[in-house]
Formats: C-alpha cells, sequence, structure tokens
C-alpha cells in the first residue's frame, strides 16, 4: 500500500476534515484517523465534485450511488474495532473509498458490488494507488463472498430492511458486522456480534444510506 498522492494539494483540506468532522465529533480511535488523514478521498469522487470531495456531505459517485459523508464512515471504522490481521468482507464497493481505508486498517479486503461500471472504476482507482490487499467482485453482496468465508468483520455499505443472512453466516464466531438496517430513507446502524452462534445487536446512531438492492447485477 503506497498512496503516492499522500503529499498531495488537499493534505491540508484532509487534516482539517479529519479535526472538525471526526475528532472533534468524538471519534478518537488513532488507527481510523490515521487511515482517514491518508488515502486520498478526491481520487474517488468524479472530476466535477473533486474540490468538494472533503465536505461534510455525502457525494454523487454515478449510477446514482453516492460516496458516504467522511464523518459516518469513521463512525461505522471505529465500531467495528479492527485488527491488522482481520479478513474483512465489505458489501457496497461504491467508489472504493471505504475499500481503500479498510485496506490500511486490516489484512485482507474482500468487497462486492452489483454495479459493474463502479466497481471497474473502483478497481482502477485502488490499482493506482497501490492497494495491494483487496479483491472486488460483481456481483450481489447480499450472499457475501463464501469462498473466502469466514470474516472477521462485515460492512455493508448500503440499506437493508434486516440484515441478510447469508452475511450473518459467513461471519466467523466472534466477528462483528456493521450494517444499516431500516427503510428507504432512514436508517440506524447496527453492529452486530456473532456470539456463541447467535446475533447480538447493538443499535448505534441514525443514518441515511442508499438501498440494498437484492438479486439481479447491474451489468451496464
Ligand atoms: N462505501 C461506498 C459507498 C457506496 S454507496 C463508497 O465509499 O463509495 C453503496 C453501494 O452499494 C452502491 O455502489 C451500490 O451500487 C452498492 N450496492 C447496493 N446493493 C448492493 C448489493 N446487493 N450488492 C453489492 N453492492 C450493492
Amino acid at each position: 500500500m503506497g498512496f503516492p498522492f499522500q503529499r498531495d494539494s488537499f493534505q491540508r483540506q484532509r487534516e482539517e476534515m479529519v479535526r472538525t468532522q471526526l475528532a472533534e465529533r468524538g471519534i478518537d480511535d488513532l488507527r481510523v484517523l490515521d487511515a482517514m488523514r491518508k488515502v486520498p478521498r478526491h481520487e474517488f469522487v468524479p472530476e466535477p465534485y473533486r474540490l468538494d470531495a472533503y465536505g461534510d456531505h455525502p457525494l454523487p459517485i454515478g449510477e446514482g450511488q453516492t460516496i458516504s459523508q467522511p464523518y459516518i464512515v469513521a463512525a461505522m471504522l471505529e465500531h467495528l474495532a479492527l485488527e491488522a490481521t482481520d479478513r474483512v468482507l465489505e458489501v457496497g464497493t461504491g467508489s472504493g473509498y471505504v475499500t481503500a481505508l479498510l485496506s490500511l486498517l486490516c489484512a485482507e479486503v474482500y468487497s462486492v458490488e452489483r454495479h459493474a461500471a463502479l466497481a471497474v472504476s473502483a478497481e482502477s482507482t485502488l490499482h493506482r494507488l497501490e492497494c495491494r490487499n483487496v479483491k472486488i467482485r460483481i456481483g450481489d453482496g447480499t450472499q457475501g463472498w463464501a469462498e473466502y468465508a469466514p470474516f472477521d468483520a462485515i460492512l455493508v455499505s448500503a440499506a437493508t430492511p434486516a440484515m441478510p443472512p447469508a452475511l450473518f453466516d459467513q461471519l466467523r464466531d466472534g466477528g462483528r458486522m456493521m450494517v444499516p438496517v431500516g427503510p428507504p430513507f432512514s436508517q440506524e446502524l447496527q453492529l452486530i456480534g456473532k456470539v456463541s452462534g447467535e446475533p447480538e445487536v447493538k443499535i448505534l446512531e441514525g443514518c441515511r444510506f442508499v438501498p440494498l438492492v437484492e438479486g439481479t447485477v447491474d451489468s451496464g
């Protein structure tokens, strides 16, 4: 993992984002803050939005999807309490921004995206940034990625009315999953632990994600 553009012209904006949007709002996991200081978020947003990449809000990334607001990404990562040795499944690669953060925070990242165009673009950005410990697949992430299961942690970046059971099956015992659960326009973040094979649900803050779409893949 190189992040060759680490000393880019956006570095000051990144520092400012970490300080005002994250640290001052209670994110205090140093590994998460450090990763967010390093990953060039502007590389993951389409050209017209680059100057706005470090703003306190989500941004469009094409195909009707969005890159999440920095704070909600940091909160999800902090609650997952990732270890450097973890193998993690991400559902909803989108721009690949969270994938890049995960690649710094853990050992192996497996990410599934249902929009082929987004998956291809994310893969090329991550390759350019030398994220080597990441595998991306085009598919329906509600089915997980059985070939590489079980996972130490699972991060779902899209909203679902109920936690997909296949994902829980692919979580190792003692593992944890972060998933936004609820109806289309307002969800709650749930941290779901697997304890002796049973879910232990902790309800965190409110959030608003694009929907997790089950079934067919968008190959356009
Ligand atoms: N973490 C991403 C957020 C992307 S938004 C980022 O930082 O950019 C959520 C993504 O989930 C969208 O790209 C959407 O296409 C994808 N998605 C929705 N349903 C999915 C499914 N069933 N399987 C895989 N990806 C899905």
